[in-house]
């Protein structure tokens, strides 16, 4: 069976009417019949998200200990694995998403469709270039630093992720 992150992440946002940004994760995750479990996951700091399923019994656990917007990349993560993948129990270690770590993230076609699902749901194509232009055009000069951090400020993700983003987009140019 092929999935497309892409598509998957438009037909849960379609479903759920969202229409604006910050993307409502956590209340996507709770509709979805997902509970979500907050745990520091103390002495294996590496863990980022998991999922557990057993039947209607889902389970979402979030390193709280983690900054929100990677919380929330988690989370949309973990949504990612529940509407894509079969399986009872994913567990997710951290990853970092910049270039270094691309080799170790590529190993499971798995993680790479939930990272890409994350993004796409975080991060939906036309609200990013709808607030990309807004902000090109209020401010000519504004820096692609400033728009990266001031669109992660927007949809809640972290910086990195928003870059990340905004290249694959084709809206900033690679560094
Ligand atoms: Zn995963």
């Amino acid at each position: 069976m092929e999935t497309n992150p892409a598509k998957e992440a438009e037909r849960i946002l379609r479903e759920f009417g969202v229409k604006g940004n910050p993307v409502p994760v956590e209340d996507i995750a709770a509709k979805l019949g997902a509970k979500l479990s907050y745990e520091p996951f103390e002495g294996q700091d590496e863990i980022s998200g998991m999922l557990f399923r057993d039947g209607d019994h889902i389970v979402i656990g979030i390193n709280s200990s983690h900054a929100k917007t990677r919380q929330r990349f988690s989370i949309a993560h973990e949504i990612g694995h529940l509407v894509m993948h079969k399986g009872a129990i994913f567990v997710d270690k951290a990853v970092r998403l910049n270039r270094d770590a691309k080799s170790s993230l590529a190993i499971d076609p798995r993680e790479i469709d939930a990272n890409r699902f994350a993004a796409e749901l975080l991060m939906p194509e036309k609200l990013v270039s709808a607030e990309a232009k807004k902000r090109l055009v209020k401010k000519s000069k504004l820096s692609e630093l400033l728009l990266i951090d001031e669109l992660a400020a927007a949809f809640q993700v972290s910086s990195q992720a928003m870059e990340f983003r905004l290249t694959n987009l084709g809206i900033i140019s690679p560094r």
